[in-house]
């Protein structure tokens, strides 16, 4: 099998219900071409973050097949499939280390150049200059505090310094102020271009560019259109 390169990807009659709670996603039919832009929208449970677990592979769906390339993930090694995409979560996880450890986890040969770059496209530039002790200040729960919206910037650097083919984005921008938020929707729309990119959020000014918009209610997308149509 090939390593995903071009990032399209595939939810063909994808569901999935929790174990323990019976909640999950029903039927799921969604097609997002290769360098185009996905937004999912819908209420608080209605089940956007369980697809993106699905697409990889924190859980398996019980029918149904995911594809990235027309190959189905289950069929990827989860090393492969996981370098394809470049994580943003809904919940960011930064580890004991410094701030130079958490943007190049997953890529330890990165170079300087290559941090810096990530962290100016994720507007974390700025702040990170202003630490104690710049990319070596030391984070996590030994480390400095840092914002919930820093936090959401030193994990989308990470995410971009993979540079991989698809991004996904669930609330990646949510604790950011709006000046912060559209300067990085400036630089998502400058390296998001020839990469496939499915991000959940709830600003209007974050989805209005998607080239589809899928709205999800209930475990189910119940339509699907660009900003315009919706
Ligand atoms: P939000 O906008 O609040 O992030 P969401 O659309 O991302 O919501 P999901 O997190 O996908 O929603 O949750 C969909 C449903 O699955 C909800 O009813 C939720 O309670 C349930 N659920 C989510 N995670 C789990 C889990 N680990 N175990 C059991 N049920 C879960
Ligand atoms: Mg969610």
């Amino acid at each position: 099998l090939v390593e995903p390169v071009r990032g399209e990807v595939e939810f063909a009659g994808v569901s999935f219900r929790y174990p323990n709670s019976g909640e999950g996603v029903n039927d799921i039919d969604l097609t997002v071409p290769a360098g185009n832009t996905l937004a999912l929208v819908g209420a608080t449970g209605s089940g956007k973050s369980t697809l993106i677990k699905l697409l990889l592979r924190f859980h398996d769906s019980q029918s149904g097949e995911i594809r990235i390339d027309g190959q189905p993930i289950r069929g990827l090694s989860l090393i492969s499939l996981r370098r394809a995409i470049g994580l943003v979560s809904q919940d960011v996880y930064l580890f004991e280390g410094s701030v130079r450890d958490n943007i190049a986890y997953g890529r330890p040969e990165a170079d300087e150049a290559a941090i810096v770059e990530a962290a100016r496209t994720a507007e974390a530039w700025d702040f990170i200059q202003a630490l104690p002790q710049g990319l070596d200040t030391p984070v996590g729960e030994r480390g400095v505090r840092l914002s919930g919206g820093q936090r959401q910037r030193l994990s989308l650097a990470r995410a971009l310094l993979k540079d991989p083919p698809i991004l996904v984005l669930d609330e990646a921008t949510s604790a950011v102020d709006n000046e912060t938020e559209a300067a990085i929707q400036r630089s998502l729309a400058k390296i998001g271009h020839g990469r496939t990119v499915i991000m959940i959020a709830h600003r209007l000014s974050t989805i209005v560019h998607a080239d589809e918009i899928a709205v999800v209610h209930a475990g189910r997308v119940v339509e699907r259109g660009t900003h315009a149509e919706l």
